[in-house]
């Protein structure tokens, strides 16, 4: 049935593109108005007020219910990278997959940290220009104030800490669906940043808890960039 109505689709547009492109009268009036020369005009402007609407609003219900498995087939899937670069030897790589509309996993690894916390966020800029300091304050596209990852009131680049081991390396895996690979609040193009100390995730009471979560420096930064599937 769906093949059905694809073609159906197809079919019909086809038609109608075909017959503007070789710059024939609409095939819809030939269709809806049969009429002689002569009474084209008063009948012209009923059909062109309402007809054509009802066969683009009919075409696109037709699209709707068949196109997009097609579509969809194609941009199901995105997927991007940062990697991590500071002032230091502290290096590591983020990816970063998201299944259609769905939240996004990212897999981050960083090498040649001091062991324990260290606050993970995404930046609203993908700047380097002046290291990690030019990707600008953390992501926050609805204007909130810092938190957890799971708090309702949280930046959209508040990702909580990554945790380093006794030789430095921080592995985490992160499903998070404030942090889109398209749309209006995709965050490719910004910079991911890992930070010298733990994130209190807005509640240490301290100055700079609401806004940065007190995390200190930041010790290597990366831009989010698409990558093949
Ligand atoms: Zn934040």
């Amino acid at each position: 049935m769906q093949a059905v109505l694809a073609a159906m689709a197809a079919h019909t547009i086809l038609s109608f593109t075909g017959g503007a492109a070789t710059h024939q009268p609409p095939l819809l009036f030939h269709l809806t108005n049969p009429t002689s020369p002569s009474s084209l005009w008063s009948s012209f402007h009923g059909v062109s007020l309402t007809l054509p609407r009802q066969f683009s609003s009919s075409a696109a219900a037709l699209v709707s219910t068949s196109a997009p498995k097609p579509l969809t087939v194609v941009a199901a899937t995105k997927k991007a990278v940062a990697v991590l670069k500071g002032t230091s030897s502290i290096q590591g790589v983020v990816t970063l997959s998201q299944e259609e509309d769905g939240p996004t996993t990212v897999s981050v690894k960083v090498t040649g940290l001091t062991p324990g916390k260290h606050g993970l966020h995404l930046h609203e800029y993908g700047d380097t220009t002046n290291g990690c300091i030019s990707t600008g304050a953390h992501f926050n596209p609805k204007g909130l104030t810092h938190g957890a990852p799971e708090d309702d009131l949280r930046h959209a680049g508040d990702l909580g800490n990554v945790v380093a081991n006794a030789e430095g390396v921080a592995e985490a895996t992160i499903v998070d669906s404030q942090i889109p690979l398209g749309g209006p609040n995709s965050v490719v193009g910004r910079a991911f940043v890992v930070h010298e100390l733990e994130d209190d995730l807005g509640k240490g009471g301290h100055e700079l808890s609401l806004t940065t979560g007190n995390a200190g420096g930041r010790l290597a930064c990366g831009v989010v960039g698409l990558t093949p599937l």
